[in-house]
């Protein structure tokens, strides 16, 4: 099969997703979306991505199944605008075209280059939640706008195109990343925020430029949501994606599991919610004990995981899920091969410029102030990630700090890393205790799941 160039499968692309978008007739979209997928095949040629191409035409073209209806109804209800550049730079430059010349720059250096980076423009925010990480770094840190310019440029070298904020609140620098969404435009930006910021300026903004997302902090239902957020922030947050859905925006939730809220942020109820609300995705987080006053009590017992792991693979079933697109990324790994930080998938950047190798990891050997991207990939911890990594064969003991707890400790001792957290700094030896017995607890479970799935893989 001839091979396509960047501009052409672009080209194309963008001319598919126009016919799509001009069928009135919503009979034959199927055709239209099959086409497109021939055309990914095409481009990605002999990169192989694991992606069974005759598969995605089937569930693309079966009108009854769940992929086919959420496809006619991101059609339906979005922006025009904005679902044309969120298939061009999320689809083809960033998990096409992007992971086309990362593959090749992993070769070139012999490092980790990831998918997606992660900053943080600002500590400061407007809510004060109980346990959020960003407290740690206390409200006056930030990224300036070069700064993350200068990330976005440097990463679009390495095939980076697609990049995450965090916080802090990022929406409390909205107008810097509406700037960036300008400056980069064929890059994909996300936002994670309490949401409280959104208002009908800011979704004129992401209309205008078409590559923001948002992800939505929220806890389950309103009293848990209020308790740990603040009194009044559901109902914002509900407001917010009313708002956002108006304006035929992309977002969806962001959502941290505990023992406390497992089996409630997973139900059909709050899922049906979600949908109903707009959401397209939903990104669970397993709690992890981060900080020295982290609880250890809000951490899921196994069977807890359990639920989790196979009901968000429940819901984002492509057959017969119920709408909305789920990641577990605790429980995730075997899609990933395990752990995807260090900068093998992603890393993340705080808002004092420190290079972390994953959100919930606060060391590190490196800033962007004092190294460039390439050296921060090719740094000591950085390294000990690539090096060591998976650190466990079975994917769903994916973590060097949550089910393998004495790995983090290794590396931060190899390399002399250096706790990132101003305001506590907390040693990997204190944090990795909270794990010691959350990593035994879960092992048997874990292990026995994981013969049994490999057992029915092989024998299928
Ligand atoms: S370090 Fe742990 S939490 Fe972070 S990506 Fe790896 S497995 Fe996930």
């Amino acid at each position: 099969m001839g091979t396509l160039t960047h501009f052409s499968a672009r080209k194309s692309a963008s001319l598919g997703v126009d016919f799509l978008l001009k069928k009135v007739n919503k009979e034959n979209r199927e055709e239209d979306m099959v086409k497109l997928v021939d055309l990914m095949e095409k481009y990605m040629d002999d990169d192989d991505m694991g992606i069974d191409f005759d598969e995605v035409r089937d569930m693309v073209a079966d009108k009854n199944g769940a992929l086919n209806q959420y496809l006619n109804r991101a059609l339906d209800e979005l922006d025009p605008h904005v679902l044309k550049t969120t298939v061009l730079n999320l689809g083809f430059e960033a998990m096409l075209s992007g992971t086309k010349k990362m593959h090749k720059m992993r070769k070139i250096h012999d490092c980790n280059i990831p998918w997606l980076i992660l900053m943080d423009p600002t500590s400061a925010c407007n809510l004060h939640c109980t346990g959020c990480w960003a407290a740690e770094y206390g409200n006056k840190l930030n990224l300036t706008y070069d700064e993350m310019s200068n990330i976005v440029s440097q990463g679009k070298e390495l095939g980076i195109f697609f990049y995450m904020f965090t916080g802090g609140e990022p929406l409390v620098r909205k107008d810097d990343l509406i700037k960036l969404c300008e400056e980069h435009k064929d890059c994909q930006f996300l936002a994670f925020t309490n949401g409280t910021l959104v208002d009908q300026a800011f979704c004129d903004e992401m209309k205008r430029v078409g590559n923001m997302m948002l992800a939505i902090s929220l806890e389950g239902s309103p009293e848990v949501n209020d308790l740990r957020r603040g009194q009044g922030v559901y109902g914002k947050v509900m407001a917010a994606m009313d708002l956002l859905k108006k304006n035929g925006l992309v977002f969806g939730s962001s959502i941290c599991y505990t023992s406390k809220n497992c089996a409630s942020v997973v139900d059909k109820e709050f899922v049906n919610l979600m949908v109903d609300k707009g959401c397209r995705y939903a990104l669970y987080f397993h709690y992890m004990p981060v900080g020295n006053e982290a609880s250890v009590d809000l951490l899921p017992s196994p069977e807890q995981r359990i639920y989790m792991k196979n009901r968000t693979r429940e819901i984002r079933n492509l057959r017969t899920g119920e709408g909305l697109f789920t990641m577990d990324f605790q429980n995730d790994g075997e899609y990933m091969d395990g752990c995807i930080a260090g900068g093998r998938n992603y890393f993340h950047i705080n808002a004092n410029g420190d290079a972390e190798p994953c959100v919930f990891i606060h060391y590190s050997d490196t800033n962007i102030r004092t190294h460039s991207l390439l050296e921060i990939l090719q740094s000591p911890l950085f390294m000990a990630y690539h090096k060591n990594q998976p650190f466990n064969e079975n994917h769903l003991r994916p973590c060097p700090m949550l089910e393998n707890p004495g790995r983090l400790q290794e590396m931060v001792k190899e390399t002399g890393a250096k706790s990132t957290d101003l305001q506590s700094p907390e040693s990997a030896s204190h944090l990795c205790a909270k794990c010691t017995d959350y990593a035994k607890t879960w092992k048997p479970y874990a292990d026995k799941i994981w013969s049994e799935e490999k057992e029915v893989t092989t024998n299928k």
